[in-house]
C-alpha cells in the first residue's frame, strides 16, 4: 500500500490523496494549501467518501 497523505481544506475537511494523483481520493482537485500541517486532527472532519465512512455529505 503506496504511503497515503493527509488533504486538509481551510474548514477542516479531511480528505485523503494518493501520492502523485491531483485529486483526492473522492475527486476533489487539490487546489489551495492542505492545511494538514495547522489542522490537528480533532478538529477536521473526515470526508466520508476519502474515509469510506458513510453517505454524509460535507
Ligand atoms: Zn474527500
Amino acid at each position: 500500500m503506496a504511503a497515503l497523505f493527509d488533504w486538509v481544506k481551510k474548514l477542516g475537511q479531511w480528505h485523503i490523496a494518493d501520492p502523485g494523483q491531483s485529486e483526492t481520493r473522492c475527486g476533489a482537485p487539490m487546489l489551495g494549501n492542505n492545511y494538514a500541517r495547522h489542522i490537528p486532527e480533532a478538529d477536521r472532519r473526515k470526508c466520508p467518501q476519502c474515509w469510506g465512512t458513510g453517505p454524509d455529505r460535507i
